[in-house]
Formats: C-alpha cells, sequence, structure tokens
C-alpha cells in the first residue's frame, strides 16, 4: 500500500486548496504534503500588505493540517519516480503515492551577486526578517517596480521609513499598466515620500561603513541598510522536468490538471494551462488562481474533476489606491481607459482587434464578474 493515497509536493495555498477539495472528495483516503517550508500553508498576499496595516499574524495560516493531511516540513523533494510512483526528499525518504499533485510554486529571480544581503521577497520568513528591520530607523531600497516591489514599497513607507525604489523600465507596474498611468503611480508614490528612480537599475553592491553602497546602471551610488528585490518569479519544474513531465513556461496540463505522466497533476503558479476564454496558454501567479486551481486539481486527483475553465482575477494595493483585474494585462494591446476621476478611479481595457482581452478595475470594486464576461466580446462595463 502507498505511504499516501494523496500526495502533494509544495506547502502553499494552492496545495491548501487542493487538499480540502481532496478531503471534501474522499472522506478517508490519506494525504501527505511535502514542503521546504518550516512553516504551514499560509496566505502570501498579507505578507506585503494586510500585515503592514495591523492585521494579525494570526489571520494568515491556512490551518491545512484540520483537513487530515499529514504535514511534512523543512524537506525538499529532489525526485520523482513515475514509475515507481515514489518521491524522494532531501533526507533520503522514499514516499509513495496513487496520485501526485505538483503544486511547487515559483522562486524568486536572483541577480548574479553572491550575497545575502538582498531579501528575495516571498515567504513568511522573508517578513519575519524585513518587519524586524523596518522596526530599526534603517534605509531600504527596493528593487524593482512590478507587484512585489510596489507594495513592499508602500508597506515600508507607511510604516515611516526611508525607501528608494530603483525600476529598470520607466514607469510603477510598466508591464502591466498603460505609460500614463504607469507614469501617474511613479509621482503618486513620490509624494508619498518614496524616493522613485526609473530607467535603472543595480549595477554593484559595496559593503561600507556597516551600510551597503549600491552603484546604479546610470553610476550613481546610494547607501542604504537593507535591500529587498522583487524580480518576478521563475517556476519551479525542475524535479518535474527531469521525471519525464513537459514543462515550457510552467508545468504543461490538460482540462483535468493532468500532465503527460499518469497519476501526476500540476496547479497554481507552476501550472502552464489552457484557458478556453482568452484561447491560450496562461502561467498565473495569483491567489484566486491558486486557491480556485489547486481545489479544481485536489477534485481531479479525487475522480471528480471537471474541465478548469475558470479566468482567474488578481488584485493589489498601493498605498491609498487598488484595483482587482481579469484576464491579460499588457499595455502592448490597444488600452481604453475610461476614468471616472483620472488614473484614481475608472476602468481600462486591453483589446485586441477590438475585443476585449483585460479588464483593470481601478479603486472600482464588485465587477470582477461582469468584467470577466467581457473577455472576448466588444462591449464596455457599465460602471455600477
Ligand atoms: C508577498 C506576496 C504578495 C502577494 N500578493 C498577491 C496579491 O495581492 N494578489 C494576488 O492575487 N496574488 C498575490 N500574490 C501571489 C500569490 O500569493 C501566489 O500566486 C500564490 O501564493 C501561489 O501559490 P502556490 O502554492 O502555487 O505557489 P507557492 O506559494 O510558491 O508555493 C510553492 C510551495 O512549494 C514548495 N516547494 C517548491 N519546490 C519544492 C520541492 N522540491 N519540495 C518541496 N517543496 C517545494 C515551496 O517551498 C512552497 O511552499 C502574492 C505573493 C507574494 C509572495
Amino acid at each position: 500500500m502507498s505511504d499516501f493515497r494523496y500526495l502533494i509536493i509544495g506547502g502553499g495555498m494552492t496545495a491548501d486548496a487542493a487538499a480540502r477539495a481532496i478531503r471534501e472528495a474522499d472522506p478517508s483516503g490519506s494525504i501527505g504534503i511535502i514542503s521546504t517550508e518550516s512553516n504551514p500553508p499560509y496566505a502570501r498576499p498579507p505578507l506585503s500588505k494586510a500585515l503592514w496595516k495591523g492585521e494579525s499574524e494570526d489571520a494568515i495560516w491556512k490551518h491545512t493540517e484540520t483537513a487530515g493531511v499529514e504535514l511534512r516540513l523543512s524537506r525538499r523533494v529532489t525526485a520523482i519516480d513515475p514509475q515507481k510512483k515514489t518521491v524522494t526528499d532531501d533526507r533520503h525518504n522514499a514516499v509513495s503515492y496513487d496520485k501526485l499533485l505538483l503544486a511547487t510554486g515559483g522562486t524568486p529571480r536572483r541577480l548574479p551577486l553572491q550575497t545575502d544581503q538582498i531579501i528575495y521577497y516571498r515567504t513568511y520568513d522573508d517578513y519575519r526578517r524585513l518587519r524586524a528591520l523596518a522596526d530599526q530607523k534603517l534605509k531600504f531600497l527596493v528593487l524593482g517596480g512590478g507587484f512585489i516591489g510596489s507594495e513592499v514599497a508602500a508597506a515600508l513607507r507607511m510604516t515611516g521609513r526611508d525607501v528608494t525604489m530603483l525600476i529598470p523600465e520607466d514607469g510603477i507596474g510598466a508591464r502591466v499598466f498603460p505609460a500614463d498611468l504607469s507614469h501617474f503611480l511613479v509621482d503618486y508614490y513620490r509624494e508619498q515620500g518614496v524616493d522613485v528612480r526609473t530607467g535603472e537599475g543595480l549595477a554593484t553592491l559595496t559593503p561600507s561603513a556597516g551600510k551597503v553602497v549600491v552603484k546604479t546602471t546610470k553610476g550613481n551610488e546610494i547607501p542604504v541598510d537593507v535591500i529587498v528585490a522583487g524580480l518576478g518569479i521563475l517556476p519551479n519544474v525542475d524535479i518535474a522536468e527531469q521525471a519525464g513531465v513537459r514543462a515550457e513556461n510552467g508545468i504543461i496540463v490538460d482540462e483535468l490538471l493532468r500532465t503527460n505522466v499518469p497519476d501526476v497533476y500540476a496547479a497554481g503558479d507552476v501550472a502552464y494551462f489552457y484557458n478556453p476564454q482568452l484561447g491560450t496558454r496562461m502561467r498565473v501567479e495569483h491567489e484566486d488562481n491558486a486557491n480556485s486551481m489547486g481545489a479544481a486539481a485536489g477534485r481531479s486527483m479525487a475522480g471528480k474533476g471537471e474541465s478548469y475553465t475558470h479566468l482567474p482575477f488578481f488584485y493589489s494595493d498601493l498605498f491609498q489606491l487598488g484595483y482587482e483585474a481579469v484576464g491579460e494585462l499588457d499595455p502592448r494591446l490597444e488600452i481604453e481607459s475610461e476614468w471616472k476621476e483620472p488614473f484614481r478611479e475608472g476602468v481600462v481595457y486591453y483589446l485586441k482587434d477590438g475585443r476585449v482581452r483585460g479588464v483593470l478595475l481601478w479603486n472600482t470594486w464588485g465587477q470582477v464578474d461582469n468584467a470577466r464576461s467581457l473577455i472576448g466580446k466588444t462591449g464596455h462595463l457599465v460602471a455600477g
């Protein structure tokens, strides 16, 4: 008999959602989770938002064990043997499964610098480290103006810290927002007291007098105490690929979230799935996708699957501004903006050949389902 009827590699939000859905579909099948993290599954979004606004840390824990799940923490799966249906961890334990879920998420992209002075922000441990530093009056440098960089910079500034942002692109969120909104955000962050430098990246780091001197690609020198990086993630596909699981931009799954290897499934940030509404494969690094695809994979593993056709939404908070969005937010698409108040409240449409590919609901709430129903169509929202 196998050690686990259902085995999940990864201890993130996808793993939690999958475990719960399995338990609902199969009240007695054994479920195991193996995770490199020392903490049980928790919600990541509060690490750069709510926890900095006073939410209690108690609120982040998923309590996955209450679904009758055995958690094996602080261990990394190093190999999968799909013939024997076993995985091996870094303590040389072999664990057998009937159904295996790869929920391995992603690893932050790193700079080619040998230093432990950069916090590549992803985990609860990263939050704890940054929080302890933020309690001291130190000078912070945030690398990157994407989701993580913009949220962490806002979080640090809201605690009154001195923050510089170094952004290689020419605006905040430049890869998702149209140029005018991205430039507005630079001004907005500056108004909030963040020293935003655009078109400028990190070239070298030199320790000096208890600080680190950052030399930028423009030749400027900035002495700082702490560097936090948000440079995106790379999907963790290595152990899958070594086992013959096909991956491109993530692990390729079919509509039931099965990989090409029998009884091996994938979901969450690591999965490269087909969305029929957009008519394309995509990999989504957001909470709604982790929760809904994790649950769908769990049902599928338990023999109660249905096609995963959900188009996930995502959201973020930037000081007092916030948004929800669905679909493809690519500023290279045709853009139509409808502002109630410029850059403060409105809706941005991303279109191709006149059809909506993505909708950004900027400080506009309660419209996600309506926005989703517009994808692939020609209409606009009549904002309620
Ligand atoms: C700070 C932060 C803020 C965010 N804010 C938002 C937000 O506002 N809105 C939003 O929609 N999304 C947000 N996200 C994204 C969202 O949290 C992710 O999409 C989601 O957490 C992905 O979950 P996952 O379980 O698929 O992957 P991950 O969270 O990456 O989990 C993967 C797990 O697998 C483990 N693992 C990897 N390889 C192995 C191995 N070989 N053996 C064992 N274990 C392994 C890892 O340790 C980890 O526990 C945020 C993310 C972060 C980091």
